[in-house]
């Protein structure tokens, strides 16, 4: 007999829906499910400037699988850092902005609720360390949160009758949020919406998190795949920059490099003083030291290289990022205009206006069951698609689906 009592795990829904679709033998069958990014003939793809940084990473005299340093590669963290801010970001000049690399986007979304939990904001009296995450939001952010003993609320964020942005709603929330709580927001893309708040509903954040003292607790997933423009999906980033917070940046390289299983990216700190930013740096080490010793070098030596050749970085920002972006933007401006021409009740018009690599469809979860089960469409059953999904021979075949769920 056992001296534990464990019970069995809950299946991750997403990952179900994935080995449901990979056992399903229906020869239409479309996966909708997980966020990565497909060619048009549904496979997995590994940009060309990614080969290209593979083989000069591969040749280079200091290859080895040596141990990185705590914090990382320091070329990946520092470019990294001006891929976010810019290359000539006062907060860069002055050195306030305390860096690691981090296990892709989801290890800096850990190491950031253990920062924050472990440094409180001054302004923070609670017991618990309290962060509003939007609703809805990525699947893990509350496991992750809740993980690192963060207390999580939420901020109202998607109105499901308009299918629209709930700005009142977000505002209201955050105008009640105990001081020095940490808000975390979507610097573009937002999943699992593929709705973002435009400029002047960003400006209108920022008053409140200043207004009420919250600390910005940025994710950031797609830049540049969500536009195909590197500096438009960092706006909001900067702009709270600009602003002069204290605030940090969660920075995944999985999807704007397809870098997924590498397991590339990191988390920048912003501090308004040099030395505290080194104490941070320092510290942020620490964390790293005792829960991994140090990140995974492969997708970092590769972001790397591609970020500091400037041919290879004119590749990936003028060519792989906005193909990519572009075939998504294409797919929804197809998938659009078969539901018109189908005369498929309801509205369409979100399917072209979201942004990124997701649609928030408003399939209810029974019409979602009914997709799976009878046209063997996978797809989340909060009626989430991923984009990179559809491609020129399955569009058709997935709008006269919805249009069957509908009608
Ligand atoms: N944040 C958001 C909002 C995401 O959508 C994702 C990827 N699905 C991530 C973080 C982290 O992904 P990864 O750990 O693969 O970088």
């Amino acid at each position: 007999m056992s001296q534990f009592h464990v019970n069995a795990a809950p299946p991750d829904p997403l990952f179900a829906l994935v080995s449901a679709y990979k056992q399903d033998p229906s020869p239409t069958k479309v996966d909708l499910s997980i966020g990565a990014y497909r060619d048009d003939n549904g496979k997995p793809y590994i940009l060309p400037v990614v080969r290209k940084a593979e083989e000069l990473v591969k040749h280079d005299s200091s290859y080895n699988h040596e141990y990185l340093p705590m914090s990382g590669l320091p070329e990946f963290t520092s470019a990294a850092a001006k891929l976010l801010f810019g290359a000539d970001a006062t907060v860069l000049a002055e050195n306030r902005v305390a860096s690691v690399q981090t296990v892709s986007g989801t290890g800096a979304n850990h190491i950031a609720a253990v920062f924050i939990n472990t440094y409180r904001p001054e302004a923070y009296k609670g017991e618990k360390m309290v962060i509003y995450v939007s609703n809805p939001t990525w699947a893990n952010h509350k496991a992750i949160m809740n993980h690192a003993g963060l207390e999580v609320r939420e901020y109202r964020y998607y109105d499901s009758k308009t299918l629209r942005l709930d700005i009142d709603a977000i505002l209201h929330t955050l105008e009640t949020a105990p001081a020095g709580s940490a808000v975390l927001l979507h610097a573009c893309a937002h999943n699992p919406t593929g709705i973002d708040p435009t400029q002047d509903e960003w400006k209108k954040i920022a008053d409140v998190c200043e207004r009420r003292n919250l600390f910005p607790f940025f994710d950031s997933a797609y830049q540049g795949f969500a536009s195909g423009d590197l500096e438009k999906d960092a706006w909001a980033v900067n702009y709270f920059v600009s602003r002069g917070f204290e605030m940090l940046v969660c920075q995944s390289f999985a999807k704007n490099l397809g870098l997924y299983g590498e397991r590339t990216g990191a988390l920048h700190v912003i501090l308004k003083d040099p030395v505290v930013a080194s104490n941070v740096k320092g510290q942020l080490a620490k964390m790293t030291r005792s829960e991994i010793s140090n990140p995974p070098a492969y997708g970092a030596r590769v972001a790397a290289k591609i970020l500091a050749d400037p041919e290879l970085f004119k590749q990936w920002k003028d060519e792989d990022l906005p193909a990519m972006s572009h075939r998504i933007i294409k797919m929804r401006k197809e998938l659009y205009q078969k539901l018109v021409d189908l005369k498929t009740p309801g509205t369409w018009n979100h399917i072209v206006d979201q942004i990124g690599m997701f649609s928030f469809t408003g399939l209810s979860p029974e019409q979602v069951k009914r997709l799976i089960n009878e046209f063997h469409v996978y797809l989340a059953a909060n009626g989430r698609i991923s984009m990179a999904g559809l491609n020129s021979h399955n569009v058709d075949y997935f709008a006269k689906a919805v249009h069957s769920v509908v009608t």
